[in-house]
């Protein structure tokens, strides 16, 4: 089987020769084949070393424009990670006032799409000024479509608990934020620290880092079965 690159599953690079492979998951390539056939998308399509020790690819890895080969990765949906939470301001943009856009953006919430079925925001910012915020970035194509309804999470006290998200499991967040005062210290192995956003900042990279901080940490997941219901933010 050979595919175009999908661009919603994980380029991964064999550790032993460099190949990069695209994770997919089980069910993508289970039709049909016997198991010799399967067998092969447990390994490097070129030097035939265990799929289980591929890494994510690095930005540069990748053949511009090349046909990548598909490899199941056997950890890739054990990942118990079925949530981003995001803060806006320092996180994705420069503050509810200013509005720069953080650069990268689009890509980075497109990416973490890509990585769970779930993303919401959680931040001190009103829903209300959010969601206008967010229709602005979107109207400016800073941010796909479905960021301007994104679940907003609502919350009180000092520190951003994970509990306040709805019928998820602290273990099963991940929250991106700038500042640590707001992160709960019992739940800081949920934290993806990121730089805080200063503009023009023109040359920061720090989303395009936390996303793949985020494909490591998250482990290739990528589209399993929702798990985890969807719920609308509160009315
Ligand atoms: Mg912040
Ligand atoms: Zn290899």
């Amino acid at each position: 089987m050979r595919m175009n690159t999908p661009s919603h599953y994980a380029e991964v690079r064999c550790p032993e020769c460099g190949w990069v492979h695209v994770s997919v998951p089980v069910t993508v390539v289970s039709d049909g084949g016997s198991q010799e056939q399967q067998e092969r998308y447990y390994r490097c399509f070129r030097c035939r070393a265990p799929s289980a020790t591929f890494v994510p690819a690095g930005p540069d890895d990748a053949p511009i424009g090349a046909t990548l080969q598909p490899v199941v990765i056997p950890s890739a949906h054990s990942s118990k990670v079925l949530v981003i939470a995001l803060d806006l301001e320092g996180t994705l943009i420069s503050s509810a006032v200013s509005q720069f856009p953080r650069p990268h953006l689009f890509d980075f919430l497109t990416g973490c799409q890509d990585l769970v079925q779930r993303i919401v925001m959680f931040t001190t910012v009103s829903e209300s000024r959010f969601r206008s915020i967010a229709e602005l970035l979107v109207r400016e194509r800073h941010a796909p479509t479905w960021f301007a309804s994104v679940e907003y999470v609502a919350w009180s006290g000092p520190r951003k608990d994970l509990s306040f998200v709805p019928l998820a499991k602290i273990e099963e967040v991940l929250l991106v934020d700038d500042v640590e005062l707001y992160v709960q210290p019992s739940q800081r192995e949920q934290w993806v620290p990121i730089q805080g956003f200063e503009p023009p900042g023109d040359d920061d990279v720090e989303l395009v880092r936390v996303l793949h901080e985020l494909r490591k940490r998250i482990g290739f997941n990528r589209n399993g079965p929702a798990t985890v219901p969807l719920v609308e933010g509160p009315a």
